[in-house]
Order: C-alpha cells, then structure tokens, then sequence
C-alpha cells in the first residue's frame, strides 16, 4: 500500500512517525473516514467540513486546504487503485520533540497528516446489510466532547469487544437515564411505524455525515423525522432501528439487548433508506 506522510506519497513499510508525534502520546487528533464506491469519494465535502471544525474546536491549523486535501484524497484513491474502499485521514498536531502536556507553540510546531487506504472490495454490498445487526447496551461513560472527531478510541473498541462476547455485533452508548447517544463508530436510530426518530445534535454525539445525508433524503421523500432523545426501553419496542456510518452507509439493527425487533428481519424503512441513500450519494460522487 502507499501512504501519505506529510507531503509525500511512501510505501507503508517506509512510512515514519515520531514517538513524540502528540496523536501517538496523548491522542492529540482527529480523524475521518471516507468511503469511496466505483473509484469516487463519498460525501467528501461533507468530511472536509467536520474535519475543519474539529481542527477548529482544538485549536489545530489545518496542514492542507480544501483543494489540496481532495487531491490528495484522489491521488490516494488513484496510487492505491482502490474501486471501493475506505480513506482514512489523520491530523496530529504533530511533533514536539519531547513529551510535555502543554500544547506546543503552533509557530514551531506543524500538525501531521497521515492518509491510508483500505480496499474493500463490494463495501455497497455487505451481506450484513440483509441480515440486520444484533446490539447490547453499553453506559456512555466517553469525555463529554463527542461532536469533535478525536482519535481516543479505547472505549469504543471496548465497547465492539464487549458486544463480540455477548454474541453481538456492535454496541449503543447509553446515558445514565436510559437515554441512547450513539452507537460505537455510527449514528442510532428507531423507526415508530414510519416515523425516523434519531437523537438532536450536540456535544454528546458526532454529528455524523452519513446522518445529515440520511436525514435530508428521508425529508425530501415526504418521511417523517424526529430528532429527539430515545431510551433503550423505547428502542426495544420500536418498529425497526438501523445505524449510520461513512463505512456501513445504513445498517438495519434487529435485536437490542436481546429483544427482538418486528419480524427480526431488516425493517422497510431501513431498507429503503439504505437503497435512496447509496443511490444518491453514488450520483453525487467525486
Ligand atoms: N458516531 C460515532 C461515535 C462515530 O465514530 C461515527 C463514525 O465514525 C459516526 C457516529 C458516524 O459518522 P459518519 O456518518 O460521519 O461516518
């Protein structure tokens, strides 16, 4: 695979990163993930944005514009030959030399960048997407700042790793009131008859590019949507649920903490959402 360090397109065996490099020692970064279908970038812009306002949030410069940034996305996209895949873009803000809490003076030290591909080949397929997707509930015990894109991930690979013992396929973050935030790496979601309820934008959730997407064409389809705070109680006896994500697109969710939804099939509403949503992000590729 080629990777992009700082400027320069390397083999991964070649690729370097400093021990001090602060996303390494302190998780001082932010991430995102782009998915690619036919050789194009999905909701690219949309990544771009949030990228820039996690960069923001933290007082990061951003090491590349906007135009750069795409062309080194396409140019990843290109050297890799990746038809359908997945982008993975990192921002450190970079390497002091030493390790010391205090942020380091941005004149003296630039942020990183890191890109890498992943190939996965049918991603718009995932037999997955038929079967629907088993999840527990886990407490939400992450930092309380989850609408910035970092890269402190242990609890929500704990989390992945707690659902895999249970028999699950992944897990929901819950509040201590019961109340759903999120699920571990995608946006929730339950449907009341045809009604999409999904929790309001925050500090306590990412504000997920695939749910802004989602949720447009659920409107412009005459859907009703809600965006309102749900309990597991709530999910458990909902119609249907699905999630979201840049990687899974929308992914039907039939059973919660062991209570089996509908028919323990994939919804109608999930389903379709999942067709409009790949059909028109497909057209609107780059
Ligand atoms: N919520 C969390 C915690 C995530 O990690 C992700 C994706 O990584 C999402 C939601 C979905 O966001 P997006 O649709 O932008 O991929």
């Amino acid at each position: 695979r080629i990777v992009y360090v700082n400027g320069e397109y390397v083999s991964e065996e070649e690729a370097k990163i400093s021990v001090f490099d602060r996303g390494f020692l302190m998780a001082d970064a932010v991430y995102e993930v782009t998915s690619v279908l036919d050789g194009k970038l999905i909701d690219f812009d949309g990544h771009a944005a949030r990228l820039a306002r996690s960069l923001a949030e933290l007082d990061m410069a951003s090491p590349v514009s906007h135009e750069e940034l795409l062309a080194i996305h396409r140019e990843m996209v290109a050297r890799n030959g990746i038809e359908d895949g997945l982008i993975y873009l990192q921002v450190t803000r970079g390497n002091p030399g030493d390790r010391d809490f205090v942020f380091p003076d941005p004149e003296k030290v630039r942020p990183g960048i890191v890109l890498f591909t992943q190939s996965k080949p049918g991603l718009a397929d995932n037999p997955a997407a038929q079967v629907g997707m088993k999840v527990i509930s886990i407490p939400d015990i992450r930092w309380g700042r989850r609408d910035i894109k970092t890269v402190q991930l242990l609890y929500p690979s704990m989390g992945k790793m707690m659902a895999k013992k249970a028999g699950c396929d992944d897990a929901w973050f819950v509040e201590e009131d019961g109340v759903v935030t999120e699920g571990t790496s995608n946006n929730a979601y339950i449907v009341k008859g045809s009604k999409i309820i999904t929790r309001h934008l925050s500090e306590d959730i990412l504000h997920g590019i695939t749910r802004a997407a989602v949720l447009r064409i659920a409107k412009e389809a005459q859907m009703a949507v809600e965006e309102r705070a749900f309990t597991v109680e709530e999910a458990k006896c909902a119609d249907e649920a699905f999630v979201t994500s840049a990687s899974a697109f929308v992914m039907p969710v039939v059973e919660i903490d062991g209570a089996m939804l509908g028919q323990g099939k994939p919804g109608p509403v999930a389903k379709r959402m999942r067709e409009i949503y790949l059909e028109e992000s497909r057209k609107a590729a780059i």
